[in-house]
């Protein structure tokens, strides 16, 4: 569904067009405004939201020799990863620039990561005489140990402010520029200058504020000519998750319902993750529909999600899930954020569409590849599927150059992804290398004082490389599958 900011102004899409975010916003009047203490702050780069795409383009910019601010509206930095507990790098080509670096960090806490090798992380599974080889689970990692890292690297570069509990709310656009990004923290406005922002928030809130188009849900076949696409638009997103932690007791537990709460009024479906302290995350996958975001207040949204988690994990302790048994185990926390995997996608001067997750390196012709993923098309919704790719695609530069802004890039899930190529690629290091890119561009845009969509490409490719960026199928690996 194609969305501009004046047609969303109504309803209840108003508050993605505004820029005010998913129930996080800062409810600010124009009496606050003019009375509150305010700072400004000068920088080159400002890179608003620390997460997965975040936290690679501030490390990026800063290590490329830019002054970076980094704006995070929680307390930690990893966005979904942390936050919302979905702390787990599946298996994926390509991630072999920063998330290898930030992991070489992190296993230095020896409960930090499930598996210090970081390499065999790439495996997916292969196929071998035509069979499926058993999975890898990629790397799990304790969000407290990501936060951790990230910042022991920001600060090593000596050149990234982190402000964290800082919440964006209003870009400030002069022409086809962005002048200045508000900001509010503890009741204090900070007004940010800077040369060029990169919207890192996952829902393109800066992007949407400064008036750019975005997309949501389903695109209608005709669109991109996506095989996979319905004939009409549709709004129907990727589905909600909140995910919740176990801990084995090894003794008996009495299973716990609370009431009013549904026996069974979760889907069973569900990925258990094994955190490195023995603890499982669990995820799920169907909890809530995505739409939900957009059509339920916030907190009757997490009571929800709290109640399915409940159901959830009554249902597992009380029916045999699987090969394993959950009698003694205790539910030992919920994750404080909801997991969202879909909401705004903006429009930039190139979409990747589903032609490209399923044709791969051999049959793309982009000359600007900054990126390649491997993942399967990952649908949870109306039209669910999970189709697995067979081999890498690459992610061109010009998905990160949001339509009619000079000096603004996107590097999140919401950057310029048709909503099939999105559930590919959303995967957190391929956000972090997607990141890197950006971060690297700005740089390199500042260096030879230009626009981020001027700048040479080939200049940044050979960079990404010598940064261990894999941009073309690397050498001598196994088939990969997502
Ligand atoms: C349930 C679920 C399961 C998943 N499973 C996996 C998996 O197994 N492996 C995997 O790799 N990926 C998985 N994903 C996908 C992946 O986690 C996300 O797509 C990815 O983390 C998105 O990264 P991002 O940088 O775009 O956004 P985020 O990591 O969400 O970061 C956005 C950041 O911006 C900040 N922000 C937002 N608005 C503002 C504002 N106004 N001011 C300041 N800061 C702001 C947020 O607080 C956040 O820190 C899953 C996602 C979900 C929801």
């Amino acid at each position: 569904m194609n969305i501009s900011r004046r047609a969303a102004a109504k309803g209840f899409l108003a508050a993605f067009a505004g820029g005010a975010g998913f129930g996080h916003g800062n409810p600010v009047s124009a009496a606050d405004l003019r009375n509150a203490p305010q700072e400004t702050l000068k920088t080159q780069v400002c890179v608003i939201g620390g997460g997965s795409g975040g936290t690679g383009a501030a490390l990026a910019a800063a290590r490329a020799g830019a002054n970076v601010i980094l704006l995070e509206r929680e307390s930690i930095l990893g966005g979904t990863g942390t936050c919302a507990w979905v702390c787990v790098w599946q298996p994926i080509m390509g991630a072999n620039g920063i998330p290898r670096d930030l992991h070489a960090v992190m296993k230095e806490d020896p409960s930090g990561v499930s598996d210090g090798d970081y390499a065999r992380s790439g495996m997916a599974g292969r196929v071998k005489d035509g069979k499926w080889l058993p999975k890898n689970p990629g790397i799990v990692y304790e969000p407290r140990t990501f936060d951790y890292a990230a910042r022991e690297m920001l600060e090593a570069t000596g050149r990234c402010q982190t402000l964290l509990a800082t919440t964006f709310c209003r870009a400030r656009v002069d022409g086809d520029s962005i002048k200045t990004v508000e900001a509010w923290f503890a009741g204090k406005r900070l007004l940010i200058e800077a040369d060029v922002f990169i919207d890192c928030t996952a829902d393109g809130d800066v992007c949407a504020d400064a008036g750019c188009e975005f997309h949501m849900g389903e695109d209608p076949r005709p669109l991109y000519d996506e095989s996979s696409a319905p004939e009409q638009a549709a709004m129907s997103l990727n589905a909600l998750t909140l995910c919740y932690r176990i801990t084995d007791t090894g003794v008996p537990q009495k299973p716990y319902l609370p009431k009013g709460v549904k026996n069974g009024s979760c889907p069973l479906g569900a990925c258990y993750t094994k955190m490195p302290n023995g603890d499982v995350v669990v995820n799920a996958v169907g909890m809530l529909k995505g739409n939900a975001i957009l059509c339920m207040e916030h907190s009757r949204l997490m009571r929800e999600a709290q109640r399915r988690v409940y159901a959830h994990f009554h249902s597992i302790q009380t029916e045999s899930a699987g090969k394993t048994q959950w009698n003694t185990w205790t539910l030992s926390g919920i994750a404080p954020r909801i997991g969202v995997r879909e909401t705004r996608r903006i429009l930039g001067d190139y979409v990747l569409t589903e032609n490209d997750c399923r044709g791969g390196l051999a049959k793309q012709s982009h000359k600007d590849i900054i990126a390649i993923a491997d993942h399967a098309i990952d649908l949870h919704g109306k039209r669910g599927q999970h189709a697995r790719l067979d081999g890498p695609y690459g992610i061109p530069y010009r998905c990160l150059l949001p339509k009619g802004v000079r000096n603004l890039m996107i590097a999140s899930r919401a950057a310029s992804f048709s909503h099939i190529a999105a559930s590919s690629c959303r995967l957190q290091r391929t956000m972090m290398t997607l990141g890197q890119a950006a971060g690297n561009a700005v740089a390199l845009a500042i260096k030879h004082r230009t626009d981020p969509r001027r700048i040479d490409v080939a200049e940044l490719q050979a960079r990404l490389q010598s940064q261990g960026v894999d941009i073309t199928e690397p050498a001598g690996k196994a088939q990969v599958k997502g």
